[in-house]
């Protein structure tokens, strides 16, 4: 069987190199740490936690417990290591993050056909391999990346406005249509009352601390909403709350004070992020404040917004579906470079690309992951969205495609678990016809 290298000893590189050393691949893990560090990372230990020590919720129809059940399937190291150093936190999988990292360090330092190099890499090596360098990848090999597939194809900073789920708006408060009179966006209007609430929220919420690498001079394009609203009381109306040329059919077609508008973040619709958002605030004041307009007073965020170093790739312009990349079929990309968002994301594409790769090696080509997965929704999404308007992306239901049959279905609750039960079993049937053993690891 042939060598593989995996580059980068995070959630994906870690979750591909298990993966790949269990197919009976013997991997090449090039982890940069302890003896060069990022911003970030504290340790030397492999699949480090830099931020939270969430891996997501267990509730029972939640896309993130979707997507670890679907894991298990695959006999995922991130969910066992997680579950193994699992401490109380409701219905989050929250880990001891130390022994989390412990864990997955020693089974991989352990792994009889794992060869681990402690090294910077600063080229795109030969042969068969993963990048999975992450957010903070070591700026040599961004460049050497950058050489490979153009300059213009990596981003260097995130700045996301949050997106909510199209189904979460309440639409007696909100209508479609545009200041160019076409029916494009979901105008969320809002009376001088609701928006002097709203914009006294907006200023006083509690902003991310920030790590010292992230206290960004921002660009004057893409100023977080609540620095913009700071320069004055009216400053949003002028920018993306501007009301001019909207007309709000609840109040006879007058023009509302204020709106906030929502763009379509996917073709079917499922999706949508609220243009000019992009924020710094924390995750629960996002939701909080946001939640004061009042069609989105219940609305369900998909993805916060977020301002934050991280490099990723314009994945929809240079990656196959199969997460190869167009320009060298051999070299596969995971984790959060490849512009899905989170820790068990990153793994989830980990994963992927460790199958993929057998897939490729023993059989000269491979079947994508199918698209009513969760897992394979995310490549779906980061493969084919409009690549110019391409953010990072967490897993949700909106990623899952609904048959009308379903849509009409008027319970969400019994929606998703028709969306989970078809993943579940649509993964089985994808598993067997690449002929993986499914793992007997329990699901929920
Ligand atoms: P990483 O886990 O970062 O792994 C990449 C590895 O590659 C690192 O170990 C690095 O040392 C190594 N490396 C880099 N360059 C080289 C090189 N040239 N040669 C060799 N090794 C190299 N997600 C969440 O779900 N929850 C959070 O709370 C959260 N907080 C975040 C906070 C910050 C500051 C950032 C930047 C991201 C955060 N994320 C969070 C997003 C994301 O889930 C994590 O960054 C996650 O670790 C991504 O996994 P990964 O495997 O892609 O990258």
């Amino acid at each position: 069987l042939n060598d593989v290298n995996v580059v980068g000893g995070g959630l994906a590189g870690s979750e591909a190199a298990w993966q790949l050393a269990q197919l009976g691949f013997t991997v090449h893990l090039f982890e940069m740490r302890p003896k060069t560090m990022t911003p970030a990372h504290v340790s030397g230990k492999f699949g480090e936690l830099v931020c939270s020590n969430s891996l997501g919720s267990t509730l029972g129809l939640a896309p993130a417990t979707l997507l670890k059940d679907e894991m298990r399937l695959l006999d995922s190291l991130i969910i066992k290591a997680g579950e193994s150093a699992r401490v109380p936190a409701g219905s989050a999988l929250a880990v001891d993050r130390e022994a989390f990292s412990q864990g997955i360090t020693e089974v991989l330092e352990d792994h009889p056909n794992i060869v681990i190099h402690h090294e910077v890499v600063s080229e795109i090596l030969s042969g068969p391999t993963v990048i999975a360098t992450g957010p903070l990848t070591h700026e040599s090999l961004t460049e050497a990346i950058s050489d490979l597939v153009g300059a213009k194809m990596l981003s260097f900073f995130d700045a996301a406005a949050p997106i909510v789920l199209a189904e979460s708006v309440d639409m007696n408060h909100a209508f479609w249509g545009s200041r160019e009179g076409n029916q494009d966006y979901l105008n969320c209007p809002l009376t001088k009352d609701e928006y002097m609430a709203f914009y006294d929220a907006l200023i006083h919420a509690e902003q991310h601390m920030g790590h010292d690498f992230e206290s960004a001079t921002f660009f004057e394009g893409c100023l977080p909403i609540e620095e913009l609203a700071r320069r004055g009381v009216k400053t949003p109306l002028y920018g993306p709350m501007k009301p001019i040329g909207l007309e709000n059919p609840f109040e006879q077609g007058r023009r509302p004070y204020a709106v906030v508008q929502l763009r379509r973040d996917n073709a079917a619709g499922s999706l949508m992020s609220l243009v000019g958002f992009q924020t710094n605030l924390r995750w629960g004041e996002q939701k909080r404040v946001f939640g004061l307009i009042p069609a989105l007073h219940d609305a369900e965020f998909v993805r916060y917004g977020v301002m934050h170093r991280n490099t990723y790739l314009k994945s929809p312009a240079i990656l196959r579906p199969t997460l190869n990349a167009k320009v060298r079929e051999d070299l596969w990309f995971a984790g959060q470079m490849t512009g899905v968002e989170g820790y068990v994301e990153s793994a989830a594409t980990g994963i992927m690309v460790a199958r993929y790769i057998a897939q490729w090696l023993e059989h000269g080509n491979i079947q994508p992951f199918p698209r009513d997965t969760m897992m394979g929704a995310l490549a779906y999404y980061i493969t084919h969205t409009d690549p110019e308007h391409f953010q990072p992306m967490n897993a949700n239901f909106g990623l899952l495609n609904l048959p009308p049959e379903i849509q009409q279905i008027h319970d969400k609750k019994a929606r998703r678990r028709w969306l989970r039960d078809r993943a579940l079993s649509s993964l089985k049937d994808y598993l067997e016809h690449i002929g993986v053993e499914v793992s007997h690891h329990e699901t929920r």
